[in-house]
């Protein structure tokens, strides 16, 4: 057994709270590492490098930051199979989706690397007589990202590459289910020269959070997971005069209108519903056909192609989907089927049997791609997020009852349009009350440099993440107003400045 240490001062240190808890192989069903989780104390103890770190780090040049990040970069490019390989041994998720992941967390340092240019501040000459003004953004100080166990590295990095290179000190608090990407990364950054106490790793579990919630030097705090965490996140934080951008949950629907390219919509809903066994925010767990004809019709496409679902470990260079995350979350997930099934939906392709045979991998966490048809808004698996691989067919007879639909849910992150109509396209994305939108684009994960947030209840705060929103998240503004002596008055003014 082996022990996931915390990461502070650019380096590996031993938990000392005797609290751990495994950490398990999904594709196995195997435990052989414990992650240490962190008392009130030790939290204390990491955000107190962090604090110590900041004066320095936020007066280096921003260039010199981003210098720095862009050899992690390098670094993220060429060793992206090994940190997929640490990814998947924890999280389940398939090579090439952790690769996936990597790259999508890579291209956010990009970005940052632009920190020079992202705090470029404004400048007025005279908006006074003899007097100019300028808007500079300044860093926070200690920044906390508590991240989600469906993306170990991609989710962290919408994170700390915008904090580190706006001139903050981060503090990463990892999902205990799937820890060890946080160590590579942070090795990885020590690596490119970042200085001590600028990136840190916390691992541990509600009271780790509650010590970075309650800790006064924690200036900001970025959440992503589920709905009643980011909730509390959220509430806690604020209360406690943080920042706090706090992520949730999500129930994606996917609208197929009749003019629809219906093998384009059906290939497109199996990579969003099923890949990464749709433990993804993103994932589309809802599809909603206008008029039965289209209902039956995609069902007919569907079926083949998820009964050659190819369900295996990541070691099977060739398996499409994985195992869930842990085996409570596959009996959450079977849980959801069973309900569903008792409610009405009809299992068209029931995922609850399925037996992994390959040698070594039968005790896996696995469950099969599965179906659901006449699903309706009362089914606790319509109302609630699965966060598995079931997609859902609400039937619908028309636009406006699919956009009813979709705003009766609680959850508004992403959803997406199949039309040809582009007409149709363009009311669906202009009046559709969730954050991200794709027309035949079924996850539409925005990119780098542009900003990632639903609506509603999945988010708390008011900030998306990466892209200009992250940089304003994890700055704050000042404005210095300078008038030089040859205008200074000899007398005090007592009346509010005018522009004179
Ligand atoms: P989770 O809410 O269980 O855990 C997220 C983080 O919160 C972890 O670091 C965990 O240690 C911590 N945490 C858990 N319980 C806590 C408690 N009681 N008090 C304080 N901290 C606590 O989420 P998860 O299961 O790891 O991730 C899946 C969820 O994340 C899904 O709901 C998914 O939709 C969501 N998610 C959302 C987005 C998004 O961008 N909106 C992205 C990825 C994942």
């Amino acid at each position: 057994m082996t022990t996931i240490a915390h990461y502070i001062n650019n380096a590996a240190v031993a938990g000392t709270s005797g609290r751990e808890q495994p950490v398990f192989n999904p594709a196995t069903g195997t435990s052989e590492k414990t992650v240490a989780l962190a008392s009130t104390s030790e939290v204390d103890a990491v955000v107190a490098a962090a604090k110590a770190a900041w004066p320095k780090w936020s007066k280096t040049p921003a260039l010199r930051r981003a210098r720095i990040l862009d050899k992690f970069k390098n670094i993220l490019w060429e060793r992206g199979d090994q940190l997929a390989e640490v990814i998947s041994a924890e999280h389940g998720k398939t090579h090439d989706d952790a690769l996936g992941e990597v790259t999508r967390g890579l291209e956010v340092v990009e970005f940052a690397v632009g920190a020079p240019h992202l705090l470029k501040g404004d400048f007025s000459e005279n908006v006074g007589s003899g007097v100019d003004s300028h808007n500079i953004r300044q860093s926070l100080g200690v920044c906390a990202g508590i991240t989600p166990f469906n993306f170990p590295c991609m989710v962290p990095m919408w994170m700390f590459p915008v904090a580190l290179a706006t001139g903050n000190t981060f503090i990463l608090k990892p999902s205990e289910r799937d820890p060890s990407a946080s160590l590579l990364i942070a090795e990885w950054l020590t690596e490119a020269g970042l200085p001590e106490g600028v990136f840190n790793v916390v691992q541990g579990d509600k009271e780790a959070v509650d010590a970075l919630l309650h800790n006064p030097d924690v200036k900001a705090i970025s959440f992503v997971g589920s709905t009643p965490i980011a909730k509390y996140i959220y509430e806690t934080g604020i209360a406690n005069g943080k920042r706090v951008q706090a992520l949730g949950g999500a129930k994606n629907h996917m609208v197929i209108m009749p003019d629809a390219d219906l093998d384009m919509a059906a290939s497109a809903l199996m990579g969003a519903a099923y890949g990464s066994a749709g433990e993804r925010c993103m994932a589309i767990s809802v599809a909603v056909p206008v008029t039965d004809q289209v209902a039956d019709a995609l069902i007919a496409k569907l079926v083949p192609q998820i009964e050659a679902l190819k369900v295996g470990p990541a070691a099977d260079r060739t398996s499409e989907m994985g195992p869930l995350v842990t085996e409570q979350h596959m009996n959450k997930v079977k849980g959801y089927i069973t309900s569903g099934e008792e409610q009405g939906a009809k299992v068209v392709i029931d995922g609850r049997g399925f037996q992994q045979d390959k040698q070594g991998y039968e005790n896996g966490y696995y469950v099969g791609g599965t179906l659901l048809d006449n699903v309706t808004e009362d089914m606790t698996c319509y109302k609630e997020e699965i966060f598995g691989p079931v997609l859902s067919v609400v039937r619908k007879n028309s636009y406006q009852e699919a956009v009813d639909l979709i705003h009766g849910h609680e959850y508004a992150n992403g959803t997406a349009i199949f039309t040809r109509d582009g007409d149709v396209a363009r009311n669906f994305s202009q009046d559709i009350e969730v954050g991200m939108v794709g027309v035949n684009v079924p996850i539409p994960v925005p990119m780098a440099f542009h900003s990632f947030g639903g609506w509603k209840a999945s988010i708390f705060g008011d900030h998306h993440m990466h892209g200009m929103e992250g940089v304003r998240f994890y700055t704050r503004i000042k404005t210095t107003t300078t008038r030089w002596p040859s205008g200074m008055r000899s007398d005090p003014e007592f009346v509010m400045p005018t522009l004179g």
